[in-house]
């Protein structure tokens, strides 16, 4: 049981076979059966999704033009949107509800798109498995005994169970591309500036992007069109128009120069994951792209500038919940504001939440601010280098997402090294800014499904979709959870 494709709907929408309200039906009847057992979505408010098909309904009805109605669509529980409650997947924002909408989803709802409910996360966007979350964790719809990826592990299982056609996630160190990797559909972290932050609430403000998970390259790129572009509530997004039909068609392959950078392929790396995309490379060779060896010096030393500097940021910016303003508020012992401050943060935050904060408060502090964050700052610049250089040698990268197909529910619970280790391939992006794509191309001898990632210049989004999506075709890509 699955929504059917977008495109399908749509037609069926346009040739007047169905409506928008009768997709909403379904969707929540392909919810209702598999979200029990996945927990997928932590939040669908019915009588909302039935007012707002009706709304489209009415709209196509008077002759409107929305270019994505009849698209069904996941929020990630950290994007604020009008009528829902937000939490982060975090007690500390318990019952909050935010007086505005996030940019990218406002734009994607005036487009026409459907919002069904709200995906579950790890909290704060912290972590890699959605484990962490306050309303517990979401399972692997290809195999239960195994972690949807994270942080935006409830979409990316949402969008691989056919509960709705896409769904917006977050990526401040590869929490779009690592979940779509383990569930076998694609996404898209854009580069850093394309899409609004307004309203997302904040993680590592420097590196967090909007992005979308979706099983087709089509519906990505058109959703992404939608999202992109200048904001005045966000001073760090550019103003760059995102040709959706243009870009998709820029995807050839032939010519296309693949970097394969040595440090993305080193010892740590899975070997049935390497054989598949290794695969994949030769695949794109026969079709006519050129692969080239090279080197990305830097490599080893994102993860560790990345923790440091996502840390730093992240203790700053959750420094706002304390009671007063927003979600839980819990009375202290006495009377003074101090102890409530305290009882509201030791209660409201969950373990991973304060080891980060905690591990943020210290390297910004005045002793060690330079040996740390200083050098963290430093480190990101040689990553970047790294990246400018690539590109005078290669139109793209071909690398593996993560260095393993999964991990079973509980297994990296015990070792958050092992967690943090895991996002070697992908924080590299986020340091540098630069857009990524997931793309499904293969699948382990248990059934897991794994992704290479493509990695491109600033802006070069629409020419790693259209590639990712004549890979897929290629290979005959049609994965669905049944
Ligand atoms: N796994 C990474 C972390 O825990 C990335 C999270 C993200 O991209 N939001 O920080």
């Amino acid at each position: 049981m699955a929504l059917p494709l977008f495109a399908d709907c749509r037609r069926a929408l346009f040739e007047r076979q169905t409506s928008c309200t009768e997709v909403a039906q379904l969707a929540l009847d392909v919810i209702r059966a598999k979200n029990p057992a996945l927990n997928a979505f932590t939040y669908v408010d019915a009588a909302s999704v039935h007012r707002s098909a009706e709304a489209i309904d009415d709209a196509l009805a008077q002759g409107s033009e929305l270019p994505l109605a009849g698209l069904v669509l996941g929020v990630k529980n950290v994007l604020s949107t009008l009528d829902w409650p937000v939490t982060c997947a975090s007690r500390i924002l318990q019952g909050y509800c935010p007086p505005f909408e996030a940019t990218s989803v406002k734009r994607l709802r005036a487009a026409g798109a459907l919002l069904i409910g709200r995906t579950n996360c790890d909290e704060f966007a912290m972590g890699s498995t959605t484990e962490s979350s306050a309303e517990g964790p979401t399972l692997n719809p290809w195999n239960g005994e195994y972690v949807p990826g994270g942080s935006s592990g409830g979409s990316a299982a949402a969008v691989a169970a056919g509960m709705c056609h896409a769904a917006l996630g977050t990526d401040t160190g590869g929490s779009v591309r690592q979940p779509a990797a383990f569930c076998g559909i694609l996404g898209l972290k854009p580069t850093y500036g394309l899409v609004s932050r307004y309203g997302l609430i904040a993680y590592a403000s420097s590196f967090d992007c909007v992005g979308p998970l979706a099983r087709n390259a089509e519906v990505a790129s058109l959703i992404l069109s939608q999202m992109a572009g200048t904001d005045s509530n966000d001073a760090t997004c550019v103003d760059h128009a995102v040709d959706h039909k243009r870009g998709l068609e820029e995807g050839s392959i032939f010519g296309l120069r693949i970097g394969l950078p040595r440090e993305y392929y080193d010892q740590g790396l899975n070997s049935e994951v390497r054989q598949i995309i290794e695969r994949t490379a030769k695949n794109l060779e026969s079709m006519g792209a050129k692969l080239v060896p090279m080197s990305m010096p830097h490599t080893a030393y994102g993860v560790a500038a990345y923790y440091i500097l996502a840390a730093a940021e992240a203790s700053s910016n959750l420094s706002r919940y304390d009671g007063v303003k927003y979600g839980l508020r819990l009375e202290g012992k006495g009377t003074s504001i101090d102890s409530m401050y305290t009882r509201t943060r030791s209660r409201g935050f969950g373990f991973e939440v304060k080891r980060r904060i905690m591990l943020g408060t210290y390297v910004l502090s005045a002793g060690y601010y330079d040996a740390y964050y200083g050098k963290g700052q430093r480190v990101r610049s040689l990553i970047r280098q790294d990246f400018d250089e690539a590109w005078e040698r290669v139109d793209i990268l071909l690398t593996p997402v993560t260095p393993s197909a999964g991990a079973r529910i509980g297994e990296w619970g015990q070792d958050p090294l092992q967690m943090y280790l895991s996002d070697v391939y992908t924080v590299t992006a986020n340091l540098a800014g630069v857009p990524g794509l997931s793309v499904p191309v293969g699948k382990t001898s248990e059934e897991l499904p794994v992704g290479v990632q493509l990695l491109g210049p600033p802006f070069s989004e629409h020419k790693l979709l259209g590639i990712g999506k004549a890979m897929m075709e290629s290979i005959g890509n049609t994965y669905q959870v049944q």
